[in-house]
């Protein structure tokens, strides 16, 4: 066997390497470990901080292992690195909303695992029984901590990219490390242990690639959940501030947004805006109350959109009143479309007590803003409503405001 004389510039060299791996990667996980404790997140970031030291921990140890070294090196870097992988596992299944059963039994099997592998490293040494309890139990835990990140991968979305890559770091750090364990298989003799060979080096590239990538591959993961989380609370926020909470219809700014959008599409485009409002509603909410007057809002938002076509916009702008921009529809059409929606209020078998409503409309004309032509519509069911309501009124196309909303000819 090499003395220790002879193996000292090995040694040397080792230890600049070896101390520089257990810096970077104890320094790196360390302070991952320190944010998780101190900032709350994800279900699973906390777990998942401590089983990443763990098991970089459980792989720097298993570098220690020498003849001298040999029990406590074999019990402390397999129990670190069994229990940090189960941990780990655990953690994902938690971060991801899976069962977390079959690695809370792992965790638990971990003191077990411990002290079999003490007997068989000190009361009846064994080495095969020995490898094969490490190996079958980091088999068994890896397993579905692979799956887990490889069906996730597979699955795509936002996420695929982060769980790709945490796949890649816990392959490519297992991959390292292999060289090694397989010439660990019994304790070599110092110069061996610590010589600049290349499986000892891939095994110091494995750990660093495990610790520093697998940190950062984790972080990604984190940092694009949150953003995918942001988009959508974004996309859900800005929808809710275009609906009306009532009849889920598009309010005043879907419906300003919807105009833009028509105007956008070419002003030449023809177009008819209806302004709707039901007739004597206050009357019905006083006699029936609010929640049946709820109910008929409700109603009249749903039969409009039943007989309107998916591209025309339906609104509530406010109270009981409501408009429809129906695109590439001339005025006859929407006069049709509100005809048929009054015959259909009429008919309506429906438990709520009967109600009309009165629309004033108007052709959209190239040069229009939403407001000048719901002006001309207002003003046509003004007119409706001074004659005594249940009507439909088409505005004059080239009627202009006039004082206190009244309209004239130019
Ligand atoms: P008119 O025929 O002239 O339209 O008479 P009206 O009673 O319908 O008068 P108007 O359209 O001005 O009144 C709207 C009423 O709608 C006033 C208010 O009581 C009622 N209203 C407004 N918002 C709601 C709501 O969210 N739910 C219910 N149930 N009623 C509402
Ligand atoms: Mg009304």
């Amino acid at each position: 066997m090499t003395g220790l004389p002879e193996a000292w510039p090995v040694l040397g060299a080792t230890t600049a390497v070896a101390g520089l791996v257990w810096l970077t990667s104890l320094g790196s996980t360390l302070t991952v470990l320190l944010l998780a404790l101190a900032r709350p997140s994800y279900a699973g970031w906390r777990g998942w901080a401590g089983g990443q030291i763990m098991l970089s921990l459980g792989m720097l140890v298993g570098t220690l292992r020498t003849p001298d070294a040999q029990l406590w090196a074999v019990l402390l870097g397999n129990t670190l690195l069994l229990g940090g992988t189960a941990l780990v596992l655990n953690a994902f299944q938690r971060f991801a909303g899976e069962p977390v059963r079959s690695s809370a039994v792992q965790l638990m099997a971990v003191p077990l695992i411990a002290v079999a592998l003490y007997m068989l490293t000190s009361v009846f040494p064994s080495l095969p029984a020995r490898m094969v309890l490490v190996w079958a139990d980091l088999g068994l835990i890896s397993g579905p901590l692979l799956s887990l990140l490889f069906r996730h991968w597979r699955r795509g979305g936002p996420l695929r990219f982060a769980y790709g890559l945490n796949l890649a770091m816990l392959v490519l750090g297992a991959l390292g490390s292999l060289p090694r364990m397989v010439l660990l298989r019994r304790p070599p003799d110092l110069a061996v242990a610590f010589a600049l060979s290349a499986p000892n080096l891939l095994m110091y590239a494995g750990v660093l690639v495990f610790s520093v990538g697998g940190t950062l591959a984790f972080w990604l993961l984190h940092d694009d959940r949150r953003r995918q989380e942001v988009q959508r609370l974004h996309a859900e926020l800005s929808e809710l501030t275009r609906r009306d909470p009532l009849t889920q219809l598009h309010n005043r700014r879907g419906l300003t947004e919807a105009f833009a959008d028509l105007r956008s599409g070419g002003a030449a485009r023809p177009a008819a805006l209806a302004l709707l409002d039901i007739d004597h509603f206050k009357q019905l909410n006083d006699r029936l109350g609010h929640l049946t007057g709820d109910h008929c809002l409700q109603q009249l938002g749903g039969l409009l959109q039943a007989s309107t076509r998916p591209s025309d916009v339906v609104c509530r702008t406010g109270g009981d009143e409501f408009v429809v921009l129906l695109s590439g529809a001339t005025t006859a059409q929407a006069q049709a479309v509100i005809d048929r929606l009054r015959r259909l209020l009429g008919a309506s078998l429906s438990s709520l007590p009967a109600y009309t409503i009165s629309a004033g409309l108007t052709e959209v004309q190239p040069q229009d803003t939403l407001d000048s032509a719901m002006q001309r519509a207002d003003a046509a069911l003004y007119a409706v409503k001074r004659q005594g309501r249940n009507a439909v009124q088409v505005a004059e196309p080239d009627a202009v405001p006039g004082w206190a909303g009244a309209f004239v000819r130019p």
